[in-house]
Parts: structure tokens; sequence; C-alpha cells
């Protein structure tokens, strides 16, 4: 089958060392490849500039800090917040665990929860946004609700404002659905939130590598991200949180950088971000995201996303196609595509692309609830990023059409 193509390719798979021609990767949804400025600003880091961070008193610390500073500025204005809003963790996964412990759990929070109260989630939610509120409910004695999709499979915003009730102090989205890519109207899903005063939190892991964010205008309280999926090293993330809200948060880990004043009689903390970050931080990994969110703007979010949703759609017009593909998920889906081969499991399907040279992933995605509402037990996820372009849309049809000859 011939693809067609109407975008104009970004041309950027030279900037990707990791991609050997020939190989299509398509896996960008569970962790995306380094451009060649990511891994320069971590050698550099590394091999030329580095020292600890916010207590060197030398030179050499005191650039590092700025540097590291600096990357808090940069990646605070990427999705429209305040450096001081901007708290560097491992990643969405510990961002969303800090808020479950500090605002929620913790008795010293103003909004802690009660036993009664409750939490809203969505039914595509990564495991990630809902094992760690579930953990918070089960100690306080809270409730979970949970938004159902909508036909085509995005979070059901009429379902969820007819649900919400004041006992829901917190709502935790995700933004871009991992799965099905199904793009969230954050802006009226935080209205929504906020008519009955509840907090929100969206899951931005899939959104900041694929459209423009910007936290004031969509109005949330939290947003999380991990960098590794944005071009960024591992083991660095990002929490935005409301000034305010992050204000009244009690601590979560203690140790060094987090402590105004110690002494064995008691601490004082550190005002936001600072009091979030305990122990020396992943200074190089905050250098590489810096480096990462410059790579991403310089191309444009805009543009990824456009040519990221063309991805989309060749993907799906293609696979549609072949009579034995079923396909999940919204036609405008951002960058991301789940199917399943009937007949076939996932894991086969993904076993015989890989031996065509194609990527991609074939499981439950971290999200099992999901996949029980879909009532499939995995799926195979073709995910792109800014190195794809037509050839891997088509080595991805041809993929499937041989699965579909030896399965016959
Ligand atoms: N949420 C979503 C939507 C994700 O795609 C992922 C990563 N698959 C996570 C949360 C968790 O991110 P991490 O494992 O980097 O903490």
């Amino acid at each position: 089958m011939s693809v067609t193509t109407d975008t104009r390719p970004l041309d950027l798979l030279a900037d990707f060392p990791a991609i050997p021609a020939g190989w299509a990767y398509l896996d960008t949804a569970a962790t995306s490849q380094k451009p060649k400025p990511v891994l320069d600003a971590i050698n550099r880091g590394y091999g030329e500039t580095y020292a600890t961070v916010h207590r060197g008193v030398y030179q050499r610390s005191a650039d590092m800090t700025l540097a590291f500073e600096a990357a808090r500025e940069r990646v605070a204005r990427f999705i429209g917040g305040k450096p001081q809003e901007t708290v560097f963790v491992r990643g969405a996964t510990e961002a969303i665990n800090l808020v479950a412990a500090c605002l929620l759990e913790n008795r010293d929070s103003p909004h802690f929860l009660k036993r009664g109260d409750r939490i809203l989630l969505s039914m595509l939610e990564h495991h990630s946004n809902i094992v760690p509120w579930q953990m918070v409910a089960e100690k306080v004695g809270a409730h979970i609700d949970v938004i159902p999709l909508t036909a085509d499979q995005r979070i059901d915003l009429d379902a969820m404002a007819a649900m919400i009730t004041p006992a829901h102090k917190l709502v935790a989205l995700a933004h871009v659905s991992n799965v099905l890519g199904s793009v969230l109207d954050a802006r009226r899903a935080t209205e929504i939130a906020h008519s009955v005063g509840a907090k929100i939190l969206l899951d931005g892991c899939q959104a900041v590598p694929r459209l423009p964010v910007d936290v004031a205008a969509i109005g949330c309280d939290f947003y999380v991200f991990s960098g590794h999926k944005l071009y960024g090293p591992t083991g660095i993330g990002v929490l935005w949180g409301r000034y305010e809200l992050l204000d009244a948060m009690p601590p979560w880990q203690g140790g060094g950088s987090m402590i105004d004043r110690v002494t064995f009689a008691k601490a004082t903390y550190a005002p936001p971000p600072g009091r979030f970050e305990a122990g020396t931080p992943h200074i190089i990994g905050v250098v590489g995201l810096h480096a990462a969110v410059d790579y991403v703007e310089r191309i444009g979010l805009d543009r990824i996303h456009a040519h990221e949703t063309a991805l989309v759609r060749q993907a799906r017009e293609a696979l549609g196609q072949i009579n034995s593909v079923r396909l999940f998920g919204p036609e405008d889906s951002a960058g991301i595509v789940s199917f399943a081969v009937e007949g076939v499991h996932p894991h086969d399907v993904a076993t015989i692309l890989d031996e065509a040279n194609v990527a991609i992933r074939a499981g439950h995605h971290c999200a099992q609830p999901l996949m029980d509402a879909l009532g499939v037990p995995a799926t195979a996820r073709a995910s792109f990023g800014v190195y794809n372009g037509a050839d891997d849309i088509a080595a991805l049809v041809k993929g499937i059409e041989r699965v579909t000859r030896i399965f016959g």
C-alpha cells in the first residue's frame, strides 16, 4: 500500500544519533530519543562545567547554580508559569505522589482530605495518576469517582459537569491520553472543577511534547510532566503548582536544601520551590531539560503538533483500510494511535514489527482500567515524535500487512 503525505517532514532525523537509518522508532509516548543539543548539554555539564549547586562559595559552583536556576526560569516560561512555582522532581510519577502526600494526606495542609471526601479521575488515566490517589483515599477513607469516556474516547466533560459535587476536593486528569492521544479541553475541565471549589491537577506527560501548554491560560492548580518524554533526560521532571497552594503545603522529604534553619529542637522550612527539593538535585538532568525545552521551542510546538496530528491522520487512514485492524481513540489524536489486529495478540504484532525494524509498544500501557473499558487485554500503540515521517508509517503499515498474512 502506498502512503501519501500532506505534511512536510521536519527533517530532524540527523539530530538523533541513536536512531539508525531504516529504524522506525514509534514509541515516543514511552520515551523520546534525545537530540544532539541535549546530549551536548549533558556532556558539557559533566565534562566541563560540573559542580554542586546552591552551596558552594567558589566560582564554579556559583556558575552551576546560575545555570540550574536559569533552567528553572526557562522551564517555567515554557509552560506559562513562574520559577518560584516550578519544582524539579524525578518525573510525573514523583510529582503526583508529592501532591497526594503534601496537599491531601498531610494534616498540616489546609486542603487535607477528610473521611467521605471524594477525588475525581477519568477512565483513561495512567496508573501514575490513579494509584497515588487511591493510596491516599484508602488511608483517609475518601472515595474515588471515575469520569467515563465519550463515544469517540475522550474524557466526557458533560458527564464530569453532571457528576462533580462539593465533596470532590481534587480532580486529576490527563491533558493528553498516553493510549488514545485524546486531547482534553483543559480549560473547560478546570472551570468545572473550580465550580465546586475542587483543585485540579493535569498530567501533562504526553501534552508538553505535543502541543503548546500555558498553565496561566488553562487556570489549573497543578501541572506535571516528565523530561524524558520531552526529548530530555530521564530522572528529571516538573511539578508546577500555583504559588499560594505550594506555599501552604507542608514539605515532603526532609533533608538538605529544603530548610530555613535547623536545631535539634525544630526545623523551619524554605519557601517553594526549595521546600520540595530535599537533597542534591539532578543537576545535569535539569541542564539537559533546559536544552530539551530550547530544542522543541526552536522547532515550535505548533509545528510539532501539526506534524504529529498529520502523521496520525495518515496512519489511521492507512491502517483503517486493513480489514482486521480496529483503531482506538479520536481522529484528531495528538500523535498517538492505538490499534488491535483481530485474532492477533498485540505482543505478537509488536514482535513481528520488530523483525521489520519497526518499534511499537504493546501492552496495557499502565492504563489497565482503560483496557477494561475498551474490552481488550492490551493494545498495540504507535506514537510519533519530531523525527518521524511518512516512511515510518509506510513501514508500520507494511509490517501490519505482514502480520495479517502470517496469521491469515
Ligand atoms: N502519565 C502519563 C500520561 C504517561 O504517559 C506517563 C509515562 N508513560 C506517566 C504519567 C508517568 O511518567 P513517568 O514514568 O516518567 O513518571
